[in-house]
């Protein structure tokens, strides 16, 4: 077979204490996963079933790179997030089975067109130009999970400029890890190669040219980017 031009090789991240990487297929993330975060958008709180969308892996960004101010958007913010890396195929599986289809974790960015996404909620469309955008997952190098132990003990932060923005429990989200996990095997197979963005904790803000931005989990490789001027 021949095809008729080729194609950039899906992306690939780090991991901690290996030579090999861990190459993305999907990216899902899940929204309103901290009641503050949810709560300082002005959404109100339900615990019906988590809120899932996705981006592209072409929006995936390492960390450490300069990228520019966002296309489209007068109003990018950053939102601190854990990301679960999937290492095992799952479906349909049981929250007191999905912790087994870990591979691990690491800081990411759930980047935000937070105007473009405000005016798709306000008329119940889509998030994808909101949300899924070049460079809007950023994501630090992968520690396996048998090297970092419960994520609900630890805290994510994310200070920009050195100040800190964001300072939350991972305990506090609304839907634990294996809950998400579980949810999401309910729509998909779940599969190695599939990233799950946790959601963000409140404190969430505008970014400029000349930003800064670090997150941090205890005991994970933390994530940083700086925001050049928009191209
Ligand atoms: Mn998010």
């Amino acid at each position: 077979m021949t095809l008729l031009f080729d194609l950039p090789v899906l992306p690939d991240v780090p991991v901690r204490g290996e030579t090999a990487r861990y190459p993305v297929r999907r990216i899902f993330c899940v929204g309103r996963n901290y009641e503050a975060h949810a709560r300082e958008l002005g959404n109100a709180v339900d615990r019906e079933a988590p809120i899932w969308f996705t981006k592209a892996p072409a929006a995936l960004c390492l960390s450490g790179a300069t990228i520019a101010y966002p296309p489209g958007t007068a109003n990018c913010h950053y939102e601190m997030e854990l990301v679960v890396a999937i290492g095992a195929h799952a479906f349909r599986i049981a929250p007191d089975k999905a912790m087994e289809a870990v591979f691990g974790y690491a800081c990411g960015l759930d980047m935000t067109r937070r105007d473009l996404q405000n005016a798709a909620k306000d008329k119940g469309y889509p998030w994808d130009t909101g949300k899924d955008f070049e460079n809007g997952a950023v994501i630090g190098t992968i520690t396996p999970a048998a090297t970092f132990g419960s994520p609900e003990d630890q805290r994510i932060e994310l200070r920009q400029n050195g100040a800190t923005k964001q300072d939350a429990g991972l305990g506090e989200m609304i839907w634990s890890i294996p809950e998400l996990i579980a949810d999401l095997s309910r729509m998909y197979h779940l599969a190695p190669g599939d990233l799950i963005y946790t959601g963000t904790p409140a404190g969430v803000g505008p970014v400029a040219p000349g930003d800064v931005l670090e997150g941090s989990v205890a005991g994970l490789e933390p994530v940083n980017v700086t925001i050049a001027e928009a191209e």
